[in-house]
C-alpha cells in the first residue's frame, strides 16, 4: 500500500497523519455552535452533515451524519461503513469525482481547517470495558505488588483478564482533568482517611470502538468479534495508583479508575489499519480453542507519551513502545467478554490494557517508569516526577508508518487540576 493521492494537497505531506489512506472519523463543532459527524483529510476537516444534505453522499435511507455521536454510522454495519469509505475515497481522491472539489461552494461549507476547531466526544460510550492484556505491564506491576514470583495471576496466560469500568466518565482529548479524592491507606497506616491522591498515573491504551452488537446468550467467534470493531482510538486510562492498592482486593479496581477516561477525538476506522496487521506473540500456554486467532488480529502502531508541567515551555517524552506488544488482540477481548452470553452494544469501548515493551522506555504508565515511585525522573525541562502534579498535561500519540505514508490517530492529552478541597 502507497499514498493515495487527494486533491487536498495537505493530505500528500509524508508527514501528515491524515492521508487519504486514514479517513478518520469524528464529531466536530461548526460556526453555528453545532455539533456534526465529519472526517479529517491533511489539514481539513469534512463535514459530513452538508454532504449528506446536499445529496453528495447517500449511504443511508436515514440520515446518519447531522448528530453530535458517530453511533447511527457504527450501529449501520459494515457494508455502510464500506460504503461511505469508498464514497469519499471517490469525492477526495486526485481526479476522482468532482462533485466536492469541482464544486467551491460546497467546499466553502463543507470543509474547515483542522486547526483551532473544537472537537468534541466522537461517540456516545454504551459501556466501558478495561482489560489489562499488556504482558510486560502485568508483569512490571504484578513484581511491585506481589513480588516477581506471583507477578502474572495464574489465570492470566488463558483469559484476557479485565473490568467493567465506567461510561459515564469517558472524554475527548483535551479535556481537564480533576485530581480524585479517595481512600488512602498507607502500608504503615492504622487507618485509612480520605483525601487527594497523590500518586496519580496514566495508563496508555488502545480503545476498540464496538461498532455492532451481539444478542443476549449468543456467543460470538473471534473472527466475528472483529468484524464487529468499527475503529480503534488512542486511550488514557488515568489511574489513581494509592487509591487502587488500598481498594483492589479482591473485586479488582473501581473508583481508582471510575474518575476519568481520555479518548482521541478520532476513530481510525478499521480499514484504514488493514495493511498494519500483525499476529500476536508466540503463546506460552496454549489457548482455549475459543480464543484462537483465525489471522493477524493486532495493530503495528507506534506510540508515544509525553509529559508538560504547567509553565514548561516544551514536553518531554517518557514513553515509546508499540501496540504489537500486546499478548491479546481487542477481537480476543471481545470474543471472550461475550462468551458468557454477556450482550455487547455498539458503542462499547474496550480498553486495551496498558500497553508497555520490554525495554524501560517502552514503559506505558508512570508507575513502571518511576518504579512505584523509587525511581523518579527528570523532564528535558528540569522538573523531577514519580507521578503527576497539578498542572501537568499528559499527552499520548499513535501512529501507524506506511510506505510514505503515515496513519496518525491525533493526539489524547488531559491537563490534571487540583483535587476539590473537602
Ligand atoms: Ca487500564
Amino acid at each position: 500500500m502507497a499514498l493515495l493521492k487527494s486533491w487536498v494537497e495537505s493530505a500528500n505531506s509524508a508527514d501528515t497523519q491524515f492521508p487519504l489512506n486514514n479517513l478518520p472519523y469524528g464529531v466536530f463543532i461548526t460556526e453555528d455552535d453545532e455539533a456534526h459527524c465529519c472526517v479529517a483529510i491533511g489539514d481539513m476537516i469534512v463535514d459530513l452533515a452538508v454532504l449528506e444534505d446536499d445529496g453528495v453522499i447517500a449511504v443511508s435511507e436515514e440520515p446518519l451524519f447531522d448528530l453530535p455521536f458517530l453511533n447511527e454510522l457504527m450501529d449501520a454495519g459494515k457494508e455502510t461503513w464500506d460504503a461511505l469509505r469508498a464514497r469519499l475515497m471517490e469525492l477526495l481522491a486526485e481526479g476522482g469525482d468532482d462533485a466536492l472539489s469541482g464544486d467551491a461552494e460546497l467546499i466553502s461549507v463543507a470543509m474547515v481547517p483542522r486547526e483551532g476547531t473544537e472537537m468534541a466526544m466522537p461517540f456516545v460510550v454504551a459501556e466501558y470495558t478495561d482489560f489489562y492484556a499488556g504482558k510486560h505491564h502485568a508483569i512490571n506491576v504484578g513484581t511491585m505488588f506481589r513480588g516477581a514470583e506471583n507477578a502474572l495471576p495464574p489465570n492470566w496466560l488463558y483469559i484476557p483478564i479485565g473490568y467493567n469500568g465506567r461510561a459515564s466518565t469517558v472524554v475527548v482529548s483535551g479535556t481537564d482533568i480533576v485530581r480524585p479524592n479517595g481512600q488512602l491507606k498507607g502500608p504503615n497506616d492504622d487507618m485509612p482517611r480520605f483525601g487527594p491522591c497523590a500518586r496519580l498515573d496514566i495508563e496508555l491504551e488502545m480503545g476498540a470502538v464496538v461498532g455492532t452488537g451481539s444478542e443476549m446468550g449468543k456467543p460470538i467467534t473471534v473472527a466475528q468479534a472483529d468484524e464487529m470493531i468499527f475503529g480503534y482510538v488512542l486511550l488514557n486510562d488515568w489511574s489513581a495508583r494509592d487509591i487502587q492498592a488500598w481498594e483492589y482486593q479482591p473485586l479488582g479496581p473501581f473508583q481508582a479508575k471510575a474518575f476519568a477516561t481520555s479518548i482521541s477525538p478520532w476513530v481510525v476506522p478499521k480499514a484504514a489499519l488493514e495493511p498494519f496487521r500483525t499476529s500476536t506473540p508466540p503463546r506460552e500456554k496454549e489457548l482455549l480453542p475459543y480464543l484462537a486467532e483465525p489471522g493477524p488480529m493486532l495493530y503495528d502502531i507506534d506510540l508515544e507519551v509525553t509529559m508538560q508541567p504547567a509553565g514548561a515551555d516544551k514536553a518531554t517524552t517518557i514513553a515509546r513502545t508499540n501496540y504489537n506488544q500486546m499478548y491479546y488482540s481487542a477481537a480476543q477481548q471481545l470474543c471472550h467478554h461475550a462468551s458468557s452470553g454477556c450482550a455487547m452494544n455498539s458503542g462499547d469501548l474496550l480498553g486495551s490494557g496498558t500497553i508497555s515493551g520490554p525495554e524501560k522506555h517502552e514503559r506505558g504508565s508512570l508507575l513502571e517508569i518511576s518504579w512505584g515511585g523509587k525511581e523518579p525522573f527528570t523532564l528535558e525541562t528540569g522538573e523531577v516526577r514519580s507521578f503527576i502534579e497539578d498542572g501537568d498535561r499528559l499527552t499520548l500519540k499513535g501512529v501507524a508508518q506506511g510506505d510514505g505514508y503515515k496513519i496518525g490517530f491525533g493526539e489524547c492529552a488531559g491537563t490534571i487540576l487540583p483535587a476539590v478541597k473537602l
